[in-house]
């Protein structure tokens, strides 16, 4: 307990929720998680030799199956802290459509996660998919072809526009990891107009084994306070200054 402290203090590591996992200090540690050293190997192919703080925290929150709000400045690698664990979770294509969704706020920080979703999956075979153009993405996602998808990233706008097709001209059926990106960004801008959208995303996620992730740079009280409403068991960590 102590040298747990010890360690979150040391990383400026602050958490609040229950039964909080131990933070991670190596990557190697993932083993315990069983978490395959393809995984592993592809995160220090990537060039990452030691967890961030945010890493340390979030990734073996996440590989418990905890639903996290997870706030860190820009340029801690909150990326690959929600991307591994989805990775690890999804453990190959399955075929059954999409079990990942990640909303980014602009289509070039989806550009960037799709990217680095491709060099942490690398082996692993799974269909990853970035909406480009509206156009093709009704095409693409038709009932039967969008079976052989497994993660998406996506711009909420543009995942909105096809889920209110009649009929949905997508499915969010099977997922089980919902995560949003930059979630201070996009509940800043036009307040009602993201949660509306979050809520009409979150209604077509019917699978009872969804989970949510939160990540965000700020810990804001609108933020929090949503999260507190809507994430069952939730964890949050903070990483630097508490702003809330
Ligand atoms: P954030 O989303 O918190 O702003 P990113 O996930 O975009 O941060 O990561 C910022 C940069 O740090 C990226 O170039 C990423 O490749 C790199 N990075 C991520 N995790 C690590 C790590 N553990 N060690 C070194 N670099 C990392
Ligand atoms: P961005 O998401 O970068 O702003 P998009 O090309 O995805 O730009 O279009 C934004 C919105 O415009 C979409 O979410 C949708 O509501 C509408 N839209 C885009 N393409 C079409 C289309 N082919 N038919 C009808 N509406 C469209
Ligand atoms: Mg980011």
């Amino acid at each position: 307990k102590e040298k747990i402290n010890q360690l979150r203090n040391q990383h400026r590591i602050s958490v609040t929720g229950n039964r909080i996992p131990k933070p991670i200090t190596e990557f190697s540690e993932l083993s315990t998680y069983d978490v395959s050293s393809k995984l592993i190997n592809n995160i220090i192919n990537c060039g990452y030799e030691c967890p961030t703080p945010i890493q340390m925290q979030a990734i073996p929150a996440m590989l418990q199956g905890r639903q996290i709000l997870a706030c860190a400045p820009t340029g801690s690698g909150k990326t690959a802290a929600f991307l591994v664990p989805i990775i690890h979770h999804l453990g190959g294509p399955k075929r059954k459509g999409f079990r990942a969704v990640i909303l980014s706020p602009t289509r070039e920080l989806a550009k960037q996660t799709y990217r680095e979703c491709l060099r942490l999956s690398e082996g692993y075979d799974f269909r990853v998919h970035i909406i480009s153009k509206i156009n093709q993405a009704l095409n693409k996602y038709g009932p039967k072809s969008s079976q052989k998808f497994d993660i998406l990233v996506t711009t909420p706008k543009r995942i909105i526009y096809l889920l209110t097709q009649d009929p949905p001209a997508i499915s969010f059926s099977n997922v089980e990891w919902l995560i949003v990106d930059e979630v201070d960004k996009l509940f800043e801008d036009g307040t009602r107009c993201f949660r509306n959208q979050l809520e009409t995303i979150l209604k077509s996620c019917t699978n009872e084994n969804l989970h949510k992730g939160m990540f965000s740079a700020t810990n804001t009280s609108v933020v929090s306070k949503w999260c507190r409403h809507n994430l069952k068991g939730l964890i949050t960590i903070t990483v630097g200054h508490r702003n809330a």
